[in-house]
């Protein structure tokens, strides 16, 4: 039967539960269990795909093409499993469920309440999740007290009932402030947290202590006496220098094996955690170190939720540069800036350039010269779906004599469209269903032999590792189209995908003769050839994907092409 670990959170928002959620998770993984992780949003979207990355951070994309909240990010990367798109379960999903359902007449004529219909879908959803793994760990995003996660912690309490007390564990993800004018840490807020969730029924079994610092005996000791929990279920958690630390950290608190023995359960392989911590030893102290570029658009963003809107980029260099003993230090150049500044100025100093993904005609022309700056210059070069868009516009300008070539994004009549909507796309976009036209999710490439991508995916394992999940989906005969016409399990890589334009198949053999390598391709069924990776077999390294590689890096497993572009900025290759 599989154990539910449900996390909330208290005090304020933001304490990082995501983290600990993954952590935590990530412990009992190396303890020989399976496990799953769900992510509760209280807000009505139906999904993040039209949330404003400013706000909410980066979308993050599943491979069965779910668009959803960033915290799933971080459970994958922290776990190394797959995590379907239904795991990410919202208020508006639930209401929309309940009322089609109500729609079809599937309620016999029965009233249609809040209670108890709503809990009762939150808990099928959950369960349906779980089913088939030892532990599912489930975070209810916002804070205790919120009108909106009270529905999520009524279901969770009925689930209890239901499946009884022995197989469900809660923990409150608490903050204890230490105030500048007292220099003392607080438990009170942690208090009323505790009786804020009381309230809901629910009484947690340990409380997980974000602070700036560890919390000491005495606060442990407090908490145990005015919040009723022993002092040995409160965890300390405080600040650290790489979240790749909290599972060890965590660890250190023996809050697995206080889990395990809650639920009468017993270690079934011993952690090992070396590799892991050698990687969190590099981080914190890498021999080497670099400067890579990352250049977007950043004017209409605070310097605060910058880093958030790019986070699984951010961390896939800090993945690649982990592994290969080198610092990655990220300098952010608004693009914007780059279509007034000589890139000389602007870009020295730096050891590799990274065109991220982006919509919109905004820092365009800035992008377009960082990228013709990397290539005559030979830099390392790393270009992410719009970034292999604009490279494949600057190849097409400056080398294959096509002058205004452009991206019908921006230019719709340029006379060179090297980056189009396909056909088949247009008449859905005329209709104004944008949704519909996006590339969503895992799509298989078939790889070019001898070249930079083939080697560097073959090198790091995946092309190994991709034979399962080929043969996984063609048994799920809803998502086999992402297989296309490859039906071998041979030089195929799967990455994920979110763009609506793709490279012109009219004007590939032309942009080839000129030199650059299409490394790469997924053959849809209706035999259209779609361009993933592009490279420069001169250059140091250029190279782009339409795809987005860096959904699928981990600490354990770096993506491939960031792996290339860190070892070529540090100047191994
Ligand atoms: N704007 C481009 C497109 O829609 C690229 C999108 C992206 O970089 N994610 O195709």
């Amino acid at each position: 039967m599989t154990k539910y670990i449900i996390v909330a959170g208290g005090v304020i928002s933001g304490v990082g539960k995501g983290v600990t959620t993954a952590s935590i998770a990530k412990i009992l993984k190396e303890y020989g269990y399976s496990v799953t992780a769900i992510k509760i949003d209280p807000y009505l979207n139906y999904d993040a795909g039209t949330l404003r990355p400013t706000e909410h951070g980066e979308v993050w994309v599943t491979d069965d093409g779910g668009e959803i909240d960033q915290d799933l990010g971080n459970y994958e990367r922290f776990l190394n499993i797959e995590i379907p798109r239904r795991n990410n379960i919202t208020s508006g999903q639930i209401y929309k469920t309940v009322i089609d359902r109500e729609r079809k007449g599937e309620f016999l004529g029965e009233t249609v309440q809040f209670i108890p219909h709503i809990p009762n879908e939150i808990k099928n959803r959950i369960q349906e999740s779980a089913k088939g793994y030892d532990f599912a760990i489930i975070e209810i995003g916002g804070t205790i007290g919120d009108f909106e996660n009270l529905p999520f912690l009524f279901a969770m309490k009925g689930l209890e009932r239901e499946i009884g007390k022995e197989h469900v564990i809660y923990i409150l993800v608490s903050y204890l402030p230490v105030p500048g004018h007292m220099g003392e840490m607080k438990t009170k807020p942690t208090q009323q947290a505790i009786k804020q969730l009381s309230e809901s029924g629910i009484f947690p079994d340990f409380i997980i202590c974000r602070s700036k610092i560890a919390l000491d005996d005495v606060r442990k000791k407090k908490i145990e006496v005015y919040g009723n929990i022993p002092s040995d279920y409160v965890i300390s958690e405080p600040d650290v220098d790489t979240i790749y630390r909290i599972p060890l950290d965590l660890e250190q608190e023996s809050l697995g094996y206080k889990i395990l023995s809650e639920l009468r359960m017993k270690l079934k392989k011993k952690p090992q955690y070396k590799v892991w911590n050698d990687l969190v030893n590099k981080i914190v102290n890498p021999k080497h170190k670099i400067k890579i570029a990352m250049v977007g658009k950043y004017l209409d963003i605070g310097n605060y939720s910058l880093k958030d809107s790019y986070i699984s980029v951010n961390e896939a260099l800090l993945h690649a540069g982990a592994s290969l003993d080198a610092g990655v230090e990220i300098v952010w150049i608004d693009a914007k800036e780059l279509e007034k500044k000589d890139p000389a100025e602007l870009l020295k100093d730096i050891q590799g350039i990274l065109i991220p993904g982006g919509f919109g005609e905004s820092g365009v022309e800035g992008k377009i010269r960082a990228i013709q700056y990397a290539r005559e210059n030979n830099i390392p070069f790393l270009g992410l779906c719009y970034g292999l868009q604009l490279a494949v516009v600057e190849y097409a300008r400056n080398v294959c004599q096509m002058s205004d070539a452009h991206t019908t994004e921006i230019a719709q009549k340029t006379p060179y469209p090297v980056i189009d909507v396909l056909e088949s796309q247009k008449e859905i976009l005329d209709k104004g269903d944008y949704g519909g036209t996006m590339r969503l999710g895992a799509y298989a490439a078939k790889l070019k032999k001898d070249t930079k991508v083939y080697s560097l995916y073959k090198d790091l394992g995946r092309l190994k590792e991709e034979k399962n999940k080929v043969q996984t989906l063609k048994g799920k005969k809803e998502q086999a189209f992402r297989l296309g016409t490859h039906d071998t399990d041979t030089d195929i890589v799967l990455e994920r995908h979110r763009h609506r334009y793709e490279v012109n198949p009219q004007f590939v053999s032309q942009i080839e003769e000129k030199g650059m390598v299409f490394s790469g391709y997924h053959q849809r069924s209706d035999n259209t050839k779609l361009m993933e990776f592009i490279e420069l077999p001169e250059h140091k390294y250029f190279v782009a994907t339409q795809a987005h590689p860096e959904f699928k890096s981990s600490l354990e497993f770096p993506a491939p092409l960031f792996y290339g572009f860190i070892r070529a900025a540090l100047d191994k290759n």
